[in-house]
């Protein structure tokens, strides 16, 4: 039988975070996980953050895909909300393999210095809800562009800076589907926390034009509302609310009226507190005030 290869996409729940954002609680966006199998072996692409999180992953998985081997993870970016499941996963595939781009295994060991990692992760997600840093399991940094599953390709393709540096974006071509990570987002708001100048922002822009010069037929956001269709216009919708935003920045006289703004032309997208972050990182005197 000749192998054609499915993908399912897993959205995760949404944790709450223990840190109040402006006097007001709220959870992390929703994470997109990606299966990609074929006749007897899978690949994944991303993990969420939390232990139960990825546990109820690795359910879905063996019910999705039974029976099937799953042999890769791959990393999109290095931001841990995309990988700290790899050592969860690890206990239930102990052959898989966990690839990224030698860009983002760096960002990765970034993400897991004190700073970083008890600053932001453990601060948001206390009691062991991560597994403890020395029991986080990293990604192989790839020696080449991609690799090989039951003979169909999957490319793994640098887009730069989008939500965050070094990012890329797994290409499927044989199906004509992009896994972008967080260079593309469903109905979810964006995060300019890094992406904090014009000249980042449009950075993100051509990524999205490289990605759109794949000619896929299906993208998958990194963060997205259950249920919604992974076409391309998760692609134009991202690069509009990037136009939006700096049209935002362009008018606004303060991070306030910045978050206000793109909270009124996005009423309905997720996680509206996710603004809060790009607006202070926009407007640079707003770096001491804390979210
Ligand atoms: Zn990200």
């Amino acid at each position: 039988m000749t192998s054609i290869l499915q993908a399912d996409v897993y959205v995760s729940s949404r944790l709450p975070l223990a840190i109040k954002r402006q006097g007001e609680t709220s959870s992390f966006s929703p994470i997109s996980c990606t299966l990609i199998h074929g006749l007897t072996s899978a690949v994944l692409i991303d993990t969420p953050i939390s232990i139960s999180q990825t546990e109820d992953l690795a359910a879905w998985i063996k019910s999705t895909a039974p029976g099937k081997d799953l042999r890769y993870i791959y990393i999109t970016h290095g931001h841990g909300d995309h990988w700290f499941g790899i050592s969860t996963l690890r206990k239930h595939w102990p052959n898989l393999r966990a690839l990224a781009t030698p860009g983002t295994v760096a960002h990765m060991a970034e993400q897991i210095k004190p700073e970083i990692f008890e600053g932001t992760w453990l601060a948001l997600f206390p009691g062991g809800q991560i597994p403890a840093v020395d029991g986080l399991e990293s990604a192989e940094p790839m020696s080449s562009s991609g690799f090989e599953l039951e003979g169909h390709e999957f490319r793994a393709v640098e887009v730069g800076h989008t939500d965050t540096y070094n990012t890329s974006v797994l290409h499927v071509p044989s199906i004509r589907l992009v896994v972008a990570g967080d260079a593309v987002y469903g109905d979810v708001h964006q995060y300019f926390g890094e992406a904090n100048t014009t000249a980042k922002r449009q950075e993100w822009l051509r990524a999205l034009n490289t990605i759109e010069a794949l000619d896929p037929q299906t993208v998958i956001a990194g963060h997205k509302r259950a249920g919604t269709v992974d076409g391309l216009f998760n692609l134009h919708k991202t690069r509009q609310y990037i136009l939006d935003f700096e049209d935002a920045v362009s008018k606004a006289s303060n991070w306030k009226e910045l978050a206000e703004d793109m909270r009124r032309r996005y009423p309905r997208r997720i996680n509206p507190h996710a603004i809060l972050r790009g607006a202070m990182a926009a407007f640079p005197e707003a770096a001491i005030a804390k979210v």
